[in-house]
């Protein structure tokens, strides 16, 4: 699923494909299968398979093993009742609204079930996956935390600090107790973001996220956090910021990731409202999907809309639903 054809949707959510089932199939066909179908159970397509007459799906034969097959089959939507057209919707309205969208106004728009709309943004949101360590970040790297799901966002204590120093400031606990969860974001400037959820936001955790994804040939951009020291050492550059200062100084800045938690803390407290710490994971994907995926990086809403269904195979979901 390399070189599938564009995605043209000049007539938006009007267009066949997300109407008509068949229509459907037949894109996610071009889009899997660019040099013909390959069959799923025996990797055959020397010898082509053919279609059966199916009135509700394109259902095809293959000539080696006998077997009968679907595009679908290998990928999120395997399993699934809902029709394909409905699904390449779904895909496309996550792919091109800022935010995300909703169940609830998925399941009004796609006329499925809430649940169905929640199962169905879940495994959208799986697709949008990226293989972990595919690249590492270069150039100018901007590192800076959040918490998701709370009131209290660590960028707010930067700018107050505690009442009284001389008490732990009990607004940094995390975990028990608490219903706030810190991600950590790495952002390439002019490039593309790494976001992931932190148990603790100790030095430890810190640094062994920017090891993991950022190469040493690049230059850090953090917050003066204690958490951060030592790395100038590792990498060829480490810049801090005192948030405290109101000043810009030149390119010592963390603006890019601080952009990056805007879109995301808008989106889930604005459309998503409650994400629970263990799908967090997955909401980390999709808007880090659409920020690595986005206008200013030469993808619109058509090609987004593509790679995320690129993105559907190979990944039939492993928990029951
Ligand atoms: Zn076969």
């Amino acid at each position: 699923m390399e070189n599938g054809p564009e995605l043209d949707l000049g007539l938006g959510v009007y267009d066949e494909r997300f109407q008509d089932p068949l229509a459907a199939a037949d894109y996610l066909e071009s889009l899997r299968w660019p040099n013909g179908p390959v069959c799923p159970h025996c990797g055959e397509s020397e010898r082509k398979p053919y279609r059966l007459k199916s009135k509700s799906r394109n259902l095809w034969k293959c000539a080696a093993c006998r077997k009968q097959f679907t595009v679908t089959i290998g990928t999120i939507f395997e399993g699934s009742h809902i029709p394909l057209n409905k699904w390449l919707l779904a895909f496309y309205l996550l792919c091109s609204s800022k935010k995300g969208m909703s169940a609830h106004q998925l399941h009004r728009m796609l006329g499925v079930t809430y649940k169905s709309a929640w199962f169905m943004a879940h495994r959208i949101r799986y697709a949008m996956e990226q293989p972990a360590f595919q690249q590492r970040l270069t150039g100018v790297v901007e590192v800076d935390e959040t918490y998701v799901g709370g009131k209290v966002r660590r960028s707010n204590l930067k700018q107050h600090p505690p009442l009284d120093p001389t008490q732990p400031d009990r607004r940094k606990q995390t975990g028990r107790g608490s219903d706030k969860t810190p991600v950590v974001a790495l952002v390439e400037r002019g490039g593309i973001v790494r976001a992931e959820r932190m148990a603790n936001v100790t030095g430890k955790e810190l640094k062994g996220a920017i090891r993991r994804h950022v190469d040493p040939s690049a230059t850090l951009m953090t917050d003066s956090f204690a958490s951060y020291r030592g790395l100038d050492k590792e990498y060829a550059g480490h810049f801090t910021v005192n948030h405290l200062d109101e000043y810009v100084h030149g390119d010592i800045h963390t603006n890019t990731a601080e952009n990056f938690f805007s879109i995301l803390q808008r989106g889930i407290d604005g459309v998503y409202h409650h994400v629970s710490e263990a799908h967090l994971g997955r909401y980390l994907d999709e808007f880090t999907f659409r920020y690595n995926n986005r206008i200013a990086n030469g993808v619109d809403d058509a090609e987004r809309t593509r790679r995320a269904l690129l993105g559907s195979a190979g990944k039939r979901l492993r928990y029951a639903e």
